[in-house]
């Protein structure tokens, strides 16, 4: 999946949760509760720049849904109260005490769970009863939007946010680490975004030093834009880069010129485009 953005603190704390866990986000204004529906810390990407610490082994790939929603339930609930009387939530800031969303957003890509479906259910209801409001996002890389039991369970979520780092084949099979067709990630945010809008993320690394190069960049932007051509809706996309020590040093971040660069191109390209680094 695509990594969440910006946050401040990026200790996952409750660490006697299995599934659930929280972080405080400055840009969300609130504590951002993730779900991570792979803690066997397996992707069907392998993406150079991926942050997820595969040094420690994984756990079961088998999903609980019922400790999943437990868990869920009272984080929501300790979220109105009590959750920030202990460190190290109560450092944060008073005005930041809220949960902004809910997020699948863990240690792989959440669609390939057996049990997507079921956890997304449970989420879903979960936040209907305790979190009226708050967002239910999913971050996704999209490449099993075309199976039926995924695509039925997108329903559940307010918000997709979907990856897409590249504009041709080759630079995905670099950038994502790789070998399904990028044809299959295209097809499948064309076949999500005619029924309901998407997000996209994009993250654009620096490999040896060097950033993608402008025809790579047109490239990205020529796809968003053939998605818009066929009837599908980008609600906005968001550009980054390498935020930690990735799995490759030879990915670092991309300078905050080149990604407001990169950002403005799209801009002009019709899209609503922001940086986030
Ligand atoms: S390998 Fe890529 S898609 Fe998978 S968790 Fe890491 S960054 Fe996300």
């Amino acid at each position: 999946m695509a990594r969440r953005l910006d946050f401040e603190d990026h200790r996952r704390d409750l660490a006697a949760n299995r599934y659930v866990y929280a972080v405080v986000s400055r840009r969300a204004r609130g504590l951002s509760i993730g779900v991570n529906l792979n803690p066997d810390k397996l992707c069907n990407f392998d993406c150079p720049y991926c942050q997820v610490d595969r040094a420690t082994p994984g756990e079961s790939s088998r999903v609980d849904v019922g400790v999943l929603a437990r868990e869920l339930s009272e984080l929501l609930l300790r979220a109105g109260g009590d959750l920030w009387s202990g460190a190290p939530f109560d450092t944060v800031a008073p005005e930041m005490r809220r949960v902004a969303d809910v997020a699948f957003a863990g240690d792989g890509e959440p669609t390939t769970a057996r049990e997507f479906p079921a956890a997304a259910r449970a989420a879903r209801e979960a936040r209907d009863r305790l979190g009226p409001g708050v967002p239910l996002r999913l971050l996704t890389n999209a490449t099993l939007f075309h199976k039926e039991r995924v695509r039925a369970a997108l329903g559940e979520f307010d918000d997709l946010w979907c990856k897409l780092d590249a504009g041709t084949e080759p630079y995905f099979h670099l950038v994502d680490g790789t070998r399904l067709p990028f044809r299959r990630v295209l097809d499948n945010l064309l076949l999500v975004a005619r029924e309901r809008p998407i997000v996209v993320q994009s993250l654009f690394p620096a490999i040896d030093g060097a950033g993608p190069d402008d025809a790579e960049v047109g490239s990205w932007i020529e796809r968003l834009r053939e998605i818009r051509a066929q009837g599908g809706r980008v609600d906005h996309v968001q550009v980054y880069t390498v935020a930690r020590a990735p799995s490759d040093p030879r990915f670092t971040p991309l300078d905050r010129g080149r990604l407001e660069a990169i950002a403005e191109r799209a801009r002009r390209g019709g899209l609503d485009a922001v940086v986030y680094a």
